[in-house]
């Protein structure tokens, strides 16, 4: 499956389109970045009411279609992870590319 499908797909639910990457990735919001490699405390996990935080081998990733945009999650990280995808540096950029990749290949529950 490929990842823009993935993404494109019931792409005004929650009303949560980003601008910068409404094309590619229109469903995603929140997006973990470099940040979180080889730490991996769980607290953004731990207090997401819906779940949708995935384990990678080096990292989390967030869902784009279960994220209900809350952002909880970010306002927990100890070590500034976590972005809106309108938010995420020039330098983090693939990592949004990185989350899109994750689910695409099969990685949820
Ligand atoms: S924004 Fe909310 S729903 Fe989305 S990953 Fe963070 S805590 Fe979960
Ligand atoms: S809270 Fe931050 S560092 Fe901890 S697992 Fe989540 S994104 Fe990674």
């Amino acid at each position: 499956m490929r990842a823009h499908w993935l993404f494109a797909k019931n792409a005004s639910r929650y009303g949560k389109v980003s601008e910068c990457n409404a094309f590619t990735y229109p469903q995603m919001t929140f997006v973990i970045m470099s940040q979180c490699v080889d730490i991996k405390d769980g607290r953004c996990v731990d207090v997401c009411p819906v779940d949708c935080i995935y384990e990678g081998s080096t990292m989390f990733y967030i869902h784009p279609e279960e994220c209900i945009a809350c952002a909880l999650c970010e306002t927990v990280c100890p070590v500034d992870a976590i972005r809106h995808i309108d938010d995420v540096p020039e330098q983090e950029k693939m990592y949004v590319e990185k989350n899109a990749a994750f689910f695409s290949e099969g990685n949820s529950s």
